[in-house]
Protein backbone atom coordinates (compact mmCIF):
# COMPACT_ATOMS: atom_id res chain seq x y z
CA UNK A 1 0.00 0.00 0.00
CA UNK A 2 2.86 2.20 0.39
CA UNK A 3 4.08 1.79 -2.82
CA UNK A 4 0.45 3.00 -4.22
CA UNK A 5 0.33 6.07 -2.16
CA UNK A 6 4.01 6.80 -2.98
CA UNK A 7 2.01 6.66 -6.97
CA UNK A 8 -0.71 8.88 -5.46
CA UNK A 9 1.85 12.02 -4.26
CA UNK A 10 2.68 13.96 -7.31
CA UNK A 11 -1.57 14.08 -8.78
CA UNK A 12 -2.97 16.82 -7.62
CA UNK A 13 -5.28 16.31 -4.86
CA UNK A 14 -8.79 17.40 -6.31
CA UNK A 15 -12.28 15.43 -6.20
CA UNK A 16 -13.78 13.60 -9.03
CA UNK A 17 -16.00 16.48 -9.20
CA UNK A 18 -13.20 19.01 -9.48
CA UNK A 19 -13.27 20.48 -5.38
CA UNK A 20 -9.43 21.42 -4.41
CA UNK A 21 -8.60 19.64 -1.65
CA UNK A 22 -5.61 21.50 0.13
CA UNK A 23 -3.07 18.11 2.21
CA UNK A 24 -1.09 19.45 5.10
CA UNK A 25 1.64 17.71 7.48
CA UNK A 26 1.17 18.05 11.42
CA UNK A 27 4.58 18.47 12.72
CA UNK A 28 6.82 19.63 15.39
CA UNK A 29 10.09 17.82 14.95
CA UNK A 30 12.21 19.26 12.34
CA UNK A 31 13.50 15.38 11.69
CA UNK A 32 9.81 14.60 10.05
CA UNK A 33 10.04 17.54 7.41
CA UNK A 34 11.41 15.62 4.76
CA UNK A 35 8.49 13.41 4.65
CA UNK A 36 6.83 16.57 2.67
CA UNK A 37 8.56 15.32 -0.13
CA UNK A 38 7.64 11.79 0.60
CA UNK A 39 3.96 12.68 1.07
CA UNK A 40 3.40 15.41 -1.83
CA UNK A 41 1.78 17.80 0.79
CA UNK A 42 1.21 21.29 0.65
CA UNK A 43 3.11 22.48 3.43
CA UNK A 44 2.70 22.10 7.43
CA UNK A 45 -0.26 23.16 8.62
CA UNK A 46 0.43 22.94 12.06
CA UNK A 47 3.88 22.77 13.76
CA UNK A 48 3.55 22.34 17.34
CA UNK A 49 6.72 24.42 18.62
CA UNK A 50 6.09 23.21 22.29
CA UNK A 51 7.75 19.68 21.30
CA UNK A 52 11.26 20.93 21.80
CA UNK A 53 10.47 22.44 24.83
CA UNK A 54 9.00 19.61 26.28
CA UNK A 55 12.41 17.46 25.15
CA UNK A 56 14.65 19.88 26.72
CA UNK A 57 15.23 19.76 30.24
CA UNK A 58 15.56 23.82 30.23
CA UNK A 59 13.88 26.96 28.68
CA UNK A 60 15.30 26.29 24.82
CA UNK A 61 17.32 29.70 24.18
CA UNK A 62 16.45 32.50 21.72
CA UNK A 63 18.99 31.10 19.01
CA UNK A 64 18.27 27.42 19.67
CA UNK A 65 14.15 28.66 18.58
CA UNK A 66 15.98 30.67 15.84
CA UNK A 67 17.62 27.29 14.55
CA UNK A 68 14.67 25.21 14.76
CA UNK A 69 12.02 27.26 12.92
CA UNK A 70 14.97 28.31 9.88
CA UNK A 71 15.65 24.95 9.81
CA UNK A 72 12.24 23.64 9.39
CA UNK A 73 11.78 26.70 6.81
CA UNK A 74 14.51 25.99 5.18
CA UNK A 75 13.87 22.00 4.47
CA UNK A 76 9.98 23.27 4.21
CA UNK A 77 11.65 25.44 1.00
CA UNK A 78 8.46 27.34 -0.82
CA UNK A 79 6.09 25.54 1.09
CA UNK A 80 4.53 27.61 3.97
CA UNK A 81 4.91 26.24 7.57
CA UNK A 82 2.08 27.33 9.88
CA UNK A 83 4.29 27.74 13.91
CA UNK A 84 2.01 27.71 16.38
CA UNK A 85 3.25 29.67 19.51
CA UNK A 86 3.61 27.53 22.14
CA UNK A 87 0.77 25.38 23.67
CA UNK A 88 2.48 24.18 27.05
CA UNK A 89 0.32 22.61 29.27
CA UNK A 90 -2.82 20.46 29.71
CA UNK A 91 -1.24 17.01 27.95
CA UNK A 92 1.80 19.20 27.22
CA UNK A 93 4.31 18.89 30.39
CA UNK A 94 7.20 20.97 30.34
CA UNK A 95 8.43 19.69 33.85
CA UNK A 96 10.25 22.87 34.31
CA UNK A 97 7.91 25.50 33.55
CA UNK A 98 5.38 23.68 36.04
CA UNK A 99 3.44 26.44 38.49
CA UNK A 100 1.71 25.36 40.86
CA UNK A 101 -0.29 21.96 40.68
CA UNK A 102 -4.16 22.28 38.87
CA UNK A 103 -6.74 20.13 39.67
CA UNK A 104 -7.86 20.75 35.53
CA UNK A 105 -4.90 21.05 33.85
CA UNK A 106 -6.66 20.88 30.48
CA UNK A 107 -8.67 24.14 31.69
CA UNK A 108 -6.07 25.50 33.83
CA UNK A 109 -2.92 28.00 32.87
CA UNK A 110 -1.72 27.09 29.71
CA UNK A 111 -0.69 28.08 25.95
CA UNK A 112 -2.06 31.29 25.20
CA UNK A 113 -3.01 32.33 28.54
CA UNK A 114 0.49 31.20 29.80
CA UNK A 115 2.08 33.75 26.96
CA UNK A 116 0.25 36.33 27.92
CA UNK A 117 0.72 36.25 31.37
CA UNK A 118 4.81 35.77 31.26
CA UNK A 119 4.79 38.12 28.28
CA UNK A 120 8.89 37.15 28.08
CA UNK A 121 8.42 33.89 26.78
CA UNK A 122 6.33 34.78 24.41
CA UNK A 123 8.01 37.75 23.20
CA UNK A 124 11.19 35.77 22.81
CA UNK A 125 9.33 33.11 20.86
CA UNK A 126 7.80 35.40 18.47
CA UNK A 127 11.44 37.54 18.22
CA UNK A 128 12.71 33.99 17.23
CA UNK A 129 10.29 33.66 14.52
CA UNK A 130 10.25 36.60 13.00
CA UNK A 131 14.89 36.19 13.04
CA UNK A 132 14.59 32.37 11.76
CA UNK A 133 12.31 34.25 9.00
CA UNK A 134 14.80 35.73 7.49
CA UNK A 135 13.04 38.29 5.45
CA UNK A 136 10.49 35.49 3.99
CA UNK A 137 6.93 35.26 4.66
CA UNK A 138 5.74 33.95 8.29
CA UNK A 139 2.56 32.38 9.46
CA UNK A 140 2.22 31.96 13.17
CA UNK A 141 -1.13 30.56 14.87
CA UNK A 142 -2.48 30.85 18.29
CA UNK A 143 -3.30 28.11 20.33
CA UNK A 144 -6.48 28.36 23.07
CA UNK A 145 -7.86 31.78 21.97
CA UNK A 146 -10.90 31.74 24.47
CA UNK A 147 -11.81 35.49 23.72
CA UNK A 148 -11.08 38.30 21.24
CA UNK A 149 -9.23 40.18 23.30
CA UNK A 150 -6.63 37.46 23.93
CA UNK A 151 -5.71 37.49 19.93
CA UNK A 152 -5.59 41.01 20.02
CA UNK A 153 -2.96 41.03 22.85
CA UNK A 154 -1.40 38.32 20.91
CA UNK A 155 -1.32 40.69 17.90
CA UNK A 156 -0.15 43.96 19.71
CA UNK A 157 3.02 41.56 21.02
CA UNK A 158 3.83 40.57 17.17
CA UNK A 159 3.49 44.08 16.05
CA UNK A 160 6.40 45.23 19.08
CA UNK A 161 8.40 42.73 17.96
CA UNK A 162 8.16 43.71 14.45
CA UNK A 163 8.80 47.51 15.17
CA UNK A 164 12.08 46.52 17.43
CA UNK A 165 13.35 44.22 14.80
CA UNK A 166 13.10 47.01 11.86
CA UNK A 167 14.52 50.00 14.71
CA UNK A 168 17.45 47.33 14.92
CA UNK A 169 18.03 47.39 11.44
CA UNK A 170 17.04 43.81 11.15
CA UNK A 171 15.26 42.03 8.26
CA UNK A 172 11.65 41.64 8.46
CA UNK A 173 9.72 38.88 6.88
CA UNK A 174 8.45 40.24 3.82
CA UNK A 175 4.29 39.24 4.73
CA UNK A 176 3.77 37.85 8.63
CA UNK A 177 0.19 36.45 8.88
CA UNK A 178 -1.37 35.62 12.33
CA UNK A 179 -4.50 32.77 12.44
CA UNK A 180 -6.35 31.76 15.46
CA UNK A 181 -6.92 27.93 16.94
CA UNK A 182 -10.59 27.88 17.39
CA UNK A 183 -10.20 25.35 20.04
CA UNK A 184 -12.82 26.57 23.12
CA UNK A 185 -16.27 26.43 22.69
CA UNK A 186 -16.68 29.97 24.22
CA UNK A 187 -15.02 31.19 20.78
CA UNK A 188 -17.17 29.97 18.59
CA UNK A 189 -20.15 32.19 19.64
CA UNK A 190 -17.26 35.33 19.03
CA UNK A 191 -16.71 33.98 15.03
CA UNK A 192 -17.36 37.81 13.55
CA UNK A 193 -15.97 39.30 16.01
CA UNK A 194 -12.56 37.23 15.96
CA UNK A 195 -12.45 36.49 11.92
CA UNK A 196 -11.95 39.80 10.75
CA UNK A 197 -8.59 39.97 13.03
CA UNK A 198 -7.25 36.70 12.02
CA UNK A 199 -5.57 36.40 8.54
CA UNK A 200 -6.31 32.78 8.76
CA UNK A 201 -8.26 30.53 10.94
CA UNK A 202 -7.23 26.53 11.98
CA UNK A 203 -9.74 24.25 13.63
CA UNK A 204 -7.90 22.25 16.91
CA UNK A 205 -10.66 19.35 16.78
CA UNK A 206 -9.08 17.82 19.18
CA UNK A 207 -9.55 20.34 22.10
CA UNK A 208 -12.83 21.53 21.02
CA UNK A 209 -14.75 18.01 21.20
CA UNK A 210 -13.38 17.60 24.36
CA UNK A 211 -14.40 21.02 25.54
CA UNK A 212 -17.80 20.48 24.18
CA UNK A 213 -18.58 17.14 25.23
CA UNK A 214 -17.05 17.77 28.48
CA UNK A 215 -14.81 14.31 27.85
CA UNK A 216 -11.00 14.14 28.10
CA UNK A 217 -9.65 13.70 25.29
CA UNK A 218 -6.76 11.13 26.67
CA UNK A 219 -9.45 9.22 28.69
CA UNK A 220 -10.36 6.27 26.15
CA UNK A 221 -13.23 5.59 28.40
CA UNK A 222 -14.87 9.27 28.09
CA UNK A 223 -13.75 10.44 25.12
CA UNK A 224 -14.40 6.53 22.76
CA UNK A 225 -18.57 7.63 23.97
CA UNK A 226 -18.49 11.08 21.67
CA UNK A 227 -18.06 10.42 18.18
CA UNK A 228 -16.52 13.53 17.23
CA UNK A 229 -18.89 13.95 13.42
CA UNK A 230 -22.22 13.07 15.07
CA UNK A 231 -24.25 16.22 14.49
CA UNK A 232 -23.92 18.12 17.31
CA UNK A 233 -20.01 18.23 16.90
CA UNK A 234 -20.29 18.14 13.09
CA UNK A 235 -22.94 21.52 13.75
CA UNK A 236 -20.12 23.27 15.89
CA UNK A 237 -17.44 22.48 13.50
CA UNK A 238 -19.29 23.92 10.44
CA UNK A 239 -20.10 27.35 12.23
CA UNK A 240 -16.62 27.99 11.72
CA UNK A 241 -16.31 27.09 8.03
CA UNK A 242 -19.18 29.09 7.47
CA UNK A 243 -17.98 31.92 9.41
CA UNK A 244 -14.45 31.64 7.35
CA UNK A 245 -16.24 31.63 4.21
CA UNK A 246 -18.44 34.69 5.30
CA UNK A 247 -15.12 36.62 6.31
CA UNK A 248 -13.18 35.41 3.40
CA UNK A 249 -10.89 33.58 5.94
CA UNK A 250 -8.78 30.40 4.76
CA UNK A 251 -10.03 27.32 7.27
CA UNK A 252 -7.94 24.83 7.88
CA UNK A 253 -8.84 21.24 10.41
CA UNK A 254 -5.90 20.46 12.28
CA UNK A 255 -7.09 18.60 14.87
CA UNK A 256 -6.63 14.65 14.46
CA UNK A 257 -9.80 14.31 12.79
CA UNK A 258 -8.52 15.34 9.36
CA UNK A 259 -6.23 12.32 9.18
CA UNK A 260 -9.46 9.41 9.16
CA UNK A 261 -11.02 8.81 6.02
CA UNK A 262 -14.25 8.49 7.50
CA UNK A 263 -14.08 12.03 9.46
CA UNK A 264 -11.73 13.60 6.78
CA UNK A 265 -15.33 13.12 4.41
CA UNK A 266 -17.90 14.51 7.04
CA UNK A 267 -15.27 17.29 7.06
CA UNK A 268 -15.15 17.72 3.13
CA UNK A 269 -19.29 17.35 3.29
CA UNK A 270 -19.59 20.56 5.13
CA UNK A 271 -17.51 22.45 3.08
CA UNK A 272 -13.60 22.17 4.46
CA UNK A 273 -10.86 22.57 1.83
CA UNK A 274 -7.90 22.35 4.07
CA UNK A 275 -7.05 19.42 6.10
CA UNK A 276 -3.64 18.79 8.00
CA UNK A 277 -2.70 15.89 9.52
CA UNK A 278 0.23 13.50 10.74
CA UNK A 279 2.29 12.22 7.61
CA UNK A 280 1.33 8.84 7.09
CA UNK A 281 -2.54 9.72 6.85
CA UNK A 282 -1.61 11.69 3.98
CA UNK A 283 -1.61 9.01 1.58
CA UNK A 284 -5.38 7.54 2.87
CA UNK A 285 -6.96 10.55 2.59
CA UNK A 286 -5.49 11.50 -0.58
CA UNK A 287 -6.79 8.35 -2.32
CA UNK A 288 -10.02 9.09 -0.42
CA UNK A 289 -10.16 12.67 -2.17
CA UNK A 290 -9.17 11.43 -5.43
CA UNK A 291 -11.94 8.68 -5.82
CA UNK A 292 -14.72 10.96 -4.24
CA UNK A 293 -17.85 12.57 -5.70
CA UNK A 294 -18.21 14.99 -2.92
CA UNK A 295 -21.05 17.03 -4.16
CA UNK A 296 -24.07 15.07 -3.10
CA UNK A 297 -22.43 14.05 0.25
CA UNK A 298 -22.62 17.73 0.52
CA UNK A 299 -26.03 17.89 -0.09
CA UNK A 300 -26.88 15.03 1.75
CA UNK A 301 -24.86 16.12 5.14
CA UNK A 302 -26.45 19.48 4.75
CA UNK A 303 -29.62 17.88 4.76
CA UNK A 304 -28.83 15.56 7.55
CA UNK A 305 -27.74 18.60 9.84
CA UNK A 306 -30.93 20.70 8.74
CA UNK A 307 -33.46 18.49 9.41
CA UNK A 308 -31.38 16.05 12.16
CA UNK A 309 -31.65 13.30 10.43
CA UNK A 310 -33.93 10.87 12.60
CA UNK A 311 -32.19 7.52 13.62
CA UNK A 312 -29.22 8.34 11.39
CA UNK A 313 -26.19 8.98 12.32
CA UNK A 314 -23.40 10.77 10.12
CA UNK A 315 -21.18 7.86 9.97
CA UNK A 316 -24.00 5.86 8.53
CA UNK A 317 -24.80 8.50 5.89
CA UNK A 318 -21.45 8.49 4.84
CA UNK A 319 -20.74 4.76 4.88
CA UNK A 320 -23.63 4.19 2.61
CA UNK A 321 -22.21 6.95 -0.22
CA UNK A 322 -18.96 5.51 0.21
CA UNK A 323 -20.62 1.78 -0.58
CA UNK A 324 -22.71 3.38 -3.53
CA UNK A 325 -19.55 5.08 -5.04
C1 LIG B 1 -6.25 20.22 18.67
O1 LIG B 1 -6.54 20.55 19.82
O2 LIG B 1 -7.05 19.65 17.90
C2 LIG B 1 -4.90 20.48 18.13
C3 LIG B 1 -4.64 20.34 16.86
O3 LIG B 1 -3.93 20.83 18.98
P1 LIG B 1 -3.27 19.83 20.02
O4 LIG B 1 -3.70 18.44 19.65
O5 LIG B 1 -1.81 20.04 19.89
O6 LIG B 1 -3.84 20.30 21.31
MG1 LIG C 1 -5.31 21.87 21.00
Amino acid sequence: RRAHYAELKDRPSITRDGIDITLLHNSGLVADLPMLDDTGASGVGLFRTELQFMIASRLPRLNEQVDLYAEAMEIAGDRPVVFRLLDIGGDKVVPYLRSAAEENPAMGYRSIRLGLDRPGLLRTQIRALLLAARGRPLKILVPMVTETFEFRQTKLVLKKEIERLARAGQKVPEKVEIGVMVEVPSLLFELDQIMPEADFASIGSNDLVQFLTAADRANPRVSKAYDPIALPRLRAIRLVVDAARRHNKPVTMCGELAGRPMEALALMAIGMTRLSMGPASIGPIKELVLNVELKPIQAAVAEALSVGADGITIRQLLTEWVDRQ
